[in-house]
């Protein structure tokens, strides 16, 4: 059983000089190539951002690997429609070993003992269902709603600032606040001038 927020983030590609691009794809509205260089560039867009020309941030993207993430967070992320998903199948792979991700207040109060039983109970079912012969695709459906899952997601830059902004707030869930922090910080460490004004609530 894993604790919570179990979420790893892998940034697998990004933009090669994300802002320097951003910044030379915008300059072609103005012709203005005078300007540019690292510090001329970053002041470039943290100004377009400020006025909300945001279009020119769809010119850099980035690729993560998002491992130990709950299905029912997965479910929350998959809404977002800009960006690109691929995720671990029930179908084809065994999952008989995956752990569940367990909310703070399922796993320190004293609910403990009867979710651990019924998600006990659930691999157990799992594996002798497909030790009997049933498709891992319909096995699966006794699995619970917080078993962790995988995949990779790609985004364009001007998406991932939406993400972030929508799932960093109080309003969001734990989960997925904790994944667009560790997001957040791995695009900002690549591209401080596009994510620096940011923040995810803690
Ligand atoms: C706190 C919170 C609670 C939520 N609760 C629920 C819930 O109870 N039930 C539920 O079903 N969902 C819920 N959602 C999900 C939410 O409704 C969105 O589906 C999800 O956040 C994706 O947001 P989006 O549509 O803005 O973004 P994306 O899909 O990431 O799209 C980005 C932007 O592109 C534009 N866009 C994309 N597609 C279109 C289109 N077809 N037409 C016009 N513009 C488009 C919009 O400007 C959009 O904001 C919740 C989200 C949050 C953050």
């Amino acid at each position: 059983m894993a604790s919570t927020p179990n979420v790893h983030v892998k940034l697998l590609m990004i933009t090669p000089d994300a802002v320097g691009h951003i910044a030379r794809c915008a300059r072609v509205s103005h012709r203005s190539e005078a300007d540019s260089g690292p510090e001329a560039d970053a002041a470039l867009v943290r100004k377009l951002i400020r006025w909300g020309h945001l279009s020119v941030l769809e010119f850099a993207h980035a690729t993560f690997l998002i491992e130990g993430l709950s299905r029912a967070c997965a479910n929350q992320l998959t809404r977002h429609r800009l960006a690109s998903f691929v995720q671990e199948s029930q179908r084809y792979v065994d999952v008989r070993d995956r752990p569940i991700v367990l909310p703070e207040t399922l796993a320190n109060g004293p609910w403990r003992e009867d979710v651990e039983g019924l998600y006990d109970n659930a691999q157990s079912l799992y594996e002798r269902l497909v030790a009997d012969g049933i498709p891992k695709e319909d096995a699966r459906y006794v699995l619970p709603i917080g078993a962790e899952t995988q995949l990779v997601m790609d985004v364009n830059f001007r998406e991932a600032r939406h993400i972030i902004s929508l799932r960093g707030t109080q309003h969001a869930q734990w989960e997925i606040r904790a994944l667009a922090r560790e997001l957040l910080h791995k695009l900002t460490d690549a591209a401080p001038a596009v994510f620096e004004d940011l923040e995810v609530t803690s």
